[in-house]
């Protein structure tokens, strides 16, 4: 504010409104058809939605339209920016300052909007809390929602649980945020971890009382409206109890209301699920594929859903594999029961493209957020539902009989929204247009009244025209004037006496006459009691709509699982999958397994490639107490990362009740699933590969069980030969000396020594990854056999890659030297080796073209 200058009584509201939020929060003021932005938000606002800053005495100012503030909100919460929104709550009057109330806080965590939401992904808001060796955590969904709360000593597990459920926002006391941040303390693998989890994720400081126990209790009682906590299984001392009690607290305070749609609580135990540490996710491209996105993924490959629910579920699925033995054969079942009776899945998807997102529609309802469209989106939904169970009905199949029953049909809301909505629905309550004539005669009568009012008025315009002889006469309205009649300036001696002066404008003069007075109070009030009565009655729909909210919830849960089973039924067929056989044993046997994600990616390929190869299937064959440690061997290029990854992804795939790609496989349950591939995105934070790959193989061997299995490429690259061989090697002697039985593991390496490993221990066996020589060029079969590789094949693959044939000349002399031990050959000073100028590869590795000499081979 400037100085000397009087506040006005308006900047005094906004200044209160301004000061009981945070800095960082941009705070829209509705002052009119605009929202404004004062003072130092107005100069920041102005910079980031590149509006104009004006300035009005001294004040800083920058305005939006209020008709298109949706798309400048939807940018300020992508840059990670709260918005607040303060707006008029009563209708302006004259010479009274208008009131205004803060009615929203809109955060990447809470946001409701369908335009702030990602239709497949669910939109997580994370609290945690760190309390001795113990990490007390909850999150919750408020556009489904979906709440849960875990306590688990094992840190680092929840931590990379928390990467797989991709928070959009975490909220984190303050005292919290200093502990982790803290250097020393011996608090420091904390502080990596919430490095980790907190890069490009919004963090909402909180005051410390939001976590206290006691108050959370009640909170949580409130909103899920129960008076215990037994119903679902928790007891009122769970110790994440606070961190669920600050989201909800958080939760009310940026709806400005308490959460209406929260009704459950879950717990999630981290003993149940099989464990993926963040590595292993990174390097296994479970939600996202090495440049970070979607496509290429295992959730993309596996993803056949048509319906944002569908999508979601199976995000849950992979971020929280089962351990339960029913779980994972309940959902085998049903997807082979919809592969069985295939004829269904094709119709049942066409219904299920017509159903809309229920869930995220009923927590729009349920907080007051109420677009007439969606009303229309449970219709659509509600009319698909009887045909998707007669469908459901007929398939000969318990589990699949048992989603039905959850499916509920609900014929009366059915037929009461058929009746009083219009096919095609506005956007906004005030626009009209919303209930179908015929649902509602005070409505009809007033919606004609104000109809024919409009005829009136033309037949009025036209009748004044010819007793007046102006021919361009004109009967219109405006907001602050209402109806009046235009005359243009060169017909004003045409005017009759009884018109009443209005308004003078340049080129014409504006009259009443008493009966169009008359007439406009008609108007005005006919379309004003519409207006009142259709939103009153679409109030009336919402309520009866959420009496069935408990219903309409469950429906919408068995729809996205029945998405999800039709659409991995569609993908096991359409890729020849197998129901893999999950039990409580030692045992992983796949035959002819192939990796999901290159598989596809190999066929888009062949489909654009002539001659290109098919995936080539392979087996594998691991115990704890026998074929516990697989050595895999053979030339870079050759196909060992992808096998040992296809042997992990094919274990997780079961784990979530998915078939998977492969002839037959066998699965006893697993405990964790570590992956050790490749350098990961750790380099950008300051580790080198060394640490990073180090840092992981330290997890590994300290968290590892006989219960788990192992994939481990290339350890003990990142530093020199035999300092790498070493590690390696001493690697594999722990995994297989802790006991007589051990992680199954399967490690990939170019160090030949390790194939004497097998001689000495039993438990260790020599694979490698079969190839050809023609003409001094290598050629990949991709075949995994008995056995270790005799050689790396490395110059090989070398010129593979478009090295210079001079260059490939002279590494194989030095090879030759090197393996002769001919140090005097290779270091003498006259022995430079002479390079032709303007070498070329021979054969420039284009794929096509390698692909078509490995065709001719066979
Ligand atoms: P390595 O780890 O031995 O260096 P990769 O596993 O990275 O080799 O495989 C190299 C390429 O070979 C992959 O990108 C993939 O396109 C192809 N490939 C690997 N395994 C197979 C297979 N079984 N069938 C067909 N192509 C494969």
């Amino acid at each position: 504010m400037c100085g000397n200058q009087k506040e006005t009584p308006m900047m005094k509201q906004y200044r209160e409104v301004r000061a009981g939020l945070p800095a960082n929060t941009l705070l829209l003021f509705r002052l009119g058809d605009f929202y404004e932005i004062f003072g130092e938000d107005a100069q920041r606002g102005s910079k980031l939605l590149g509006i104009t800053l004006t300035s009005r005495n001294g004040l800083k100012m920058a305005g939006i339209p209020y008709h298109a503030a949706e798309n400048y909100i939807n940018k300020v919460l992508a840059r990670g920016i709260k918005v607040a929104i303060c707006e008029q709550v009563e209708t302006p009057k004259a010479g009274k300052l208008v009131k205004r109330e803060l009615t929203r806080i809109l955060t990447p965590g809470t946001t409701l909007e369908n335009s702030q939401l990602d239709a497949i992904s669910n939109h997580y808001l994370l609290s945690f809390f760190l309390q001795k060796e113990q990490l007390q955590c909850s999150w919750l969904d408020i556009s489904t929602g979906t709440f849960q709360i875990a306590s688990s000593e094992n840190i680092s597990d929840l931590f990379s649980f928390f990467h797989s459920l991709n928070p959009k926002e975490i909220i984190v006391s303050e005292s919290q945020k200093a502990l982790l941040e803290m250097d020393s303390n011996g608090q420091a693998t904390y502080r990596s971890l919430w490095q980790q989890l907190t890069s490009n994720r919004l963090i909402s400081e909180i005051p410390d009382f939001y976590f206290d126990q006691t108050n959370a209790l009640q909170r949580i009682y409130d909103t899920l409206k129960v008076y215990s906590l037994d119903g679902f299984g928790i007891g009122k001392a769970h110790p994440a109890l606070g961190c669920a009690g600050a989201l909800l607290h958080y939760v009310a305070e940026t709806l400005c209301h308490p959460a209406e749609n929260i009704r459950q609580l879950v717990e999630y135990r981290c003993n149940d699920h099989l464990q993926v540490d963040l590595a292993t996710q990174n390097s296994l491209e479970i939600f996202y594929s090495s440049k970070r996105t979607r496509n290429g993924s295992l959730l993309a490959a596996i993803d056949q859903t048509v319906t944002p629910a569908g999508a979601r579920l199976l995000a849950d699925y992979l971020s929280a594999p089962s351990k339960n033995l029913g779980e994972i054969r309940r959902r085998q079942n049903i997807v082979k029961a919809f592969i069985s009776d295939s004829s269904k899945i094709l119709p049942i998807r066409n219904c299920l493209r017509e159903i809309r997102d229920i869930s995220r529609i009923l927590s729009r309802l349920q907080n007051r957020l109420r677009n007439p469209r969606e009303l229309g989106g449970i219709r659509d939904t509600l009319e698909n539902l009887p045909q998707i169970k007669s469908y459901l009905e007929n398939i000969p199949c318990e589990n699949i009989h048992e989603i039905n029953k959850r499916i509920h049909c609900l014929p009366e809301l059915e037929t009461l929204l058929l009746d009083a909505l219009n096919q095609e629905l506005p956007s906004k309550i005030n626009e009209g247009g919303i209930i179908r004539e015929g649902y509602d005669s005070n409505l009809d009568l007033l919606l004609s009244l104000s109809k024919n009012n409009k005829k009136w008025l033309l037949e009025e315009e036209k009748s004044e025209q010819t007793s007046t002889g102006i021919k361009n006469l004109k009967i219109k309205y405006n907001n602050n004037f209402g109806y009046f009649i235009e005359v243009s300036k060169n017909n004003l001696s045409f005017v009759p006496a009884h018109y009443i002066r209005k308004q003078t404008m340049t080129n014409a003069e504006r009259y009443y006459t008493e009966s169009l007075k008359e007439k406009e109070k008609e108007i005005l009030h006919a379309e004003e009691k519409a207006q009142f009565l259709e939103e009153k009655l679409f109030q009336e729909l919402v309520e009866k709509i959420l009496t069935e909210t408990k219903l309409l919830e469950e429906t919408a849960k068995a729809l996205a699982e029945v998405d999800l089973f039709l659409g991995w039924a569609l993908l096991s067929r359409s890729w020849d999958y197998c129901c893999p056989e999950i039990e409580d044993s030692d045992i992983l046997d796949i035959k002819e397994g192939r990796h999901p994600v290159v598989e596809q990616h190999i066929r888009q390929e062949e489909n654009g490639l002539a001659g290109s190869q098919a995936f080539v299937p392979n087996d594998t064959s691991l115990s704890s107490k026998e074929r516990q440690i697989v050595l895999l061997t053979g030339p870079n290029m050759a196909g060992k990362s992808t096998y040992i990854r296809q042997v992990a992804l094919i274990s997780l795939m079961t784990h979530i009740g998915c078939w998977v790609p492969a002839k037959s496989c066998r699965i006893g349950l697993l405990d964790r699933i570590f992956s050790r591939v490749g350098a990961s995105d750790e380099l950008s934070r300051g580790n080198s590969t060394f640490m990073v790959e180090m840092n992981e193989t330290a997890n590994i061997l300290n968290n590892s069980t006989t219960k788990s299995l192992i994939i481990l490429d290339e350890i003990g690259r990142g530093t020199s030969t035999y300092d790498g061989l070493s590690i390696a090697w001493a690697v594999i002697e722990y995994l297989h000396s802790q006991s007589s039985e051990g992680p199954k593991t399967l490690f990939a390496t170019h160090y030949h020594e390790l194939a004497k490993l097998p001689e000495m221990f039993d438990r260790i066996h020599n694979y490698s990854v079969a190839v050809r020589e023609w003409n001094d060029q290598i050629i990949f079969i991709r075949q995994v056999v008995e056995g270790a590789a005799d050689r790396s094949y490395g110059i090989q693959v070398a010129r593979l890659a478009g090295i210079p044939d001079s260059v490939i000349e002279r590494a194989k002399i030095l090879l030759n030297d090197l393996e002769n031990n001919n140090k005097k050959t290779i270091f003498k000073k006259d022995s430079k080796y002479d390079f032709p100028k303007n070498d070329l590869p021979s054969s420039i590795s284009l794929k096509s073209e390698h692909y078509n000499q490995q065709l001719q081979l066979f």
